[in-house]
């Protein structure tokens, strides 16, 4: 239930426009004393901006760079550099290890018949190799829709070449079959199958010939060989399949695990506020990336943009009142590791904290602000929003977003706020080797990153302070109500029992 505005006020401000109506209503930056200094903000930000240098800089000379690897430990001294180079305070990394580090090898396959031809395959992270060598094996397929009863009927794979279909309508949503399916990879390897053919949650590729490698669960590994074929070679089998001929295959997929845990680290910098340093706004996106590419709109793009924004506010001159702290995370696609580690590392300070603002939907416009469970925010970014409008028409709802760095703010009680963009490329672009330079329009990178600008100054600069955690209580009956419970329970990520269980009261 949206509610109004309980316990907002504008603390002795007078309405410098004169405007009669009630003083306690949310003020934006025209009657807040915060547009002079967007103002010049917005000027850098769109006149000046270093958004597309920093993206070409981090595609072409950094590239791929997968959570622990020697690439992404390289980038964070080149985000740290940039970060000091621009002016930022503080400038540091937060090391953390992940439970296992992995490298892709080879991955190779064939369709012996009915007739022979190389299928397009590569590795999903954090899965197993074949023999040395490969092996060959007919092809059964599995219906995602149906994985509960799938996971009980594994007998039938033994010494198969698993290919995952989705016919019919799915029986639970898709984060809930992403879980379901990391228990079916377990059970298949149990049973000796070969390898499976499917994606993150069992997906299947988007077409143009590209496979979209990824993680298949938090924080997991599967000893099994796993690989996203194309949609054209796929959909070639399923055709065979369907006419009753059982397709021969020959794999051979080679990866390595690191038998202990894998250092990484978060990137911080910080623009001190000026009045309350001690409350902190944390500004970001996900410096680390697959290896198909270059990693550019996954999560290239919120990297640049987090730090074209900083450096935007940076040449403006001005200091807001509470503190920005720019944070590039990394781990996010082995499970959101770097934005969890960052809850624990900072636990004395989250009281002090007024949420996080991040854009990680790949390549195209922002078009929302999710404020990631906080419905009582909305009216207090309305006027804000409004204020952008020769800049770009943006929304604002109270969505949670449980796909990137903004659900450990969420599951904390904080507007985990999610920038959400209107991305129809980023389906082929999504862990893909088409995940290049050439997939971000230099334009809009820079209206996302004078967006995230202004609103990360805003937010840090309002006369009231935004926000502050919500008690676990009411968090944990939000995140029922937004759908989240079933999810965080199934990756052992709900923290709060019972809480919140109970039928909502009428408010
Ligand atoms: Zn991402």
């Amino acid at each position: 239930m949206r509610r109004l505005l309980a316990g907002f006020v504008v603390g002795g401000l007078l309405s410098v426009s004169g405007v009669t109506r009630a003083d306690d209503r949310p003020k934006g930056p025209d009657e807040d004393g915060t547009k002079p200094a967007l103002t010049r903000i917005a000027g850098e930000g769109i006149l000046n901006s270093r958004a597309y240098q920093y993206l070409t800089e981090l595609s072409d000379d950094v590239g791929s760079r997968v959570t622990g690897s020697p690439a992404e430990r390289k980038s964070e001294e080149w985000a740290a550099a940039k970060m000091k180079a621009m002016g930022l305070e503080n400038v540091h990394l937060e090391k953390y290890t992940i439970w296992k580090g992995w490298t892709r090898g080879t991955a190779e396959a064939q369709l012996l018949s009915p007739t022979p031809h190389r299928l397009h395959v590569d590795a999903m992270g954090w899965t197993g190799s074949t023999a040395a060598g490969g092996a060959e094996g007919d092809v059964v397929t599995v219906n995602l829709f149906d994985i509960d009863a799938e996971v009980k009927n594994v007998s039938r794979l033994k010494e198969k070449i698993v290919l995952v279909t989705q016919s019919g309508k799915p029986k639970k949503n898709f984060m809930l079959l992403f879980a379901t399916f990391g228990d079916f990879l377990k059970a298949a390897h149990d049973a000796g199958a070969i390898a499976v053919i499917g994606g993150q949650g069992g997906s299947k590729s988007a077409g143009m010939n590209l496979t979209h490698t990824g993680i298949l669960g938090f924080d997991t590994d599967y000893a099994i060989p796993v690989v996203s074929m194309t949609a054209e070679d796929q959909g070639q089998l399923e055709r065979f399949i369907a006419r009753g001929i059982t397709p021969r295959i020959r794999i051979n997929v080679q990866n390595t695990l690191t038998t202990g845990p894998a250092e990484t680290a978060n990137v911080v910098g910080e623009i001190r506020g000026r009045e309350h340093p001690e409350e902190i706004l944390v500004v970001g996106g996900h410096l680390d990336s697959w290896d198909l590419a270059q990693g550019t709109t996954d999560n290239g793009s919120g990297t640049a943009t987090t730090l074209g924004a900083a450096d935007a506010i940076l040449r403006s001159g001005q200091k807001p009142r509470r503190t920005i702290r720019f944070v590039l995370f990394t781990g996010e696609e082995q499970g959101l590791d770097g934005s969890f580690a960052y809850m624990k590392q900072h636990a004395a300070e989250i009281e002090n904290h007024l949420g996080d603002l991040i854009l990680d939907e790949g390549q195209g416009p922002v078009t929302d602000l999710m404020l990631g469970g906080r419905d009582d925010l909305i009216p207090a970014l309305e006027p804000f929003v409004a204020s952008l409008g020769f800049v770009k028409t943006l929304k604002v709802n109270d969505k949670v977003e449980s796909g990137t760095d903004t659900l450990p703010f969420s599951i904390a009680g904080l507007p985990g706020i999610n920038m959400n963009q209107d991305t129809a490329d980023y389906k082929y672009t999504h862990h893909s080797a088409a995940d290049a330079l050439e997939a971000q329009k230099p334009e809009v990178l820079t209206q996302n990153t004078t967006i995230m600008a202004l609103t990360a100054f805003w937010i840090a600069d309002r006369p009231e302070r935004l926000a502050s955690p919500w008690p676990a209580e009411r968090t944990a009956k939000m995140l029922r109500q937004q759908g989240e419970y079933e999810e965080l329970k199934a990756f052992n990520l709900w923290p709060y029992g019972e809480l919140g269980a109970e039928p909502p009261k009428k408010q």
